[in-house]
Formats: C-alpha cells, structure tokens, sequence
C-alpha cells in the first residue's frame, strides 16, 4: 500500500507518493521520469533547482577538501 502526501513534492508542492519521496523524486505530475532530479534541471522549479546548486557546492567543497 501507497501513501500520499498533500503538499509534499518538492519540486511543484502538489500531492507526492511516499515511494517517490524515498527515491528522492519529485511527483510525477510535474516530473514523470525516474532518473536524478538534478541530470534534468529544465523541467525542476527554481526552489529544486536551488537545492541541486547546493548539492554542487558541497561536492565541489569535498573535491576541494
Ligand atoms: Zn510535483
């Protein structure tokens, strides 16, 4: 059994599937696939998008480190 979470997808803020929460993946309203979010940046809101930035900056910062 599924659940889903209202106002959960951190991409659009619309409904979400636990599975996919778990995954790390957006819903699949507004992201119907199921590769990582941040190999796909043109179809994540500027919030998502965001936090892939962040993702950058802290393996950059391990490279570095
Ligand atoms: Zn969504």
């Amino acid at each position: 059994m599924k659940a889903i979470y209202v106002g959960s997808c951190p991409n659009c803020g619309g409904e979400e599937e636990d599975g996919r929460l778990l995954e790390g993946l957006p819903c699949t309203v507004c992201f119907p696939f199921k590769e990582d979010p941040c190999r796909l940046r043109e179809k994540l809101s500027s919030r998502f998008e965001a936090y892939c930035r962040f993702k950058d900056k802290v393996r950059e910062f391990e490279r570095e480190n």
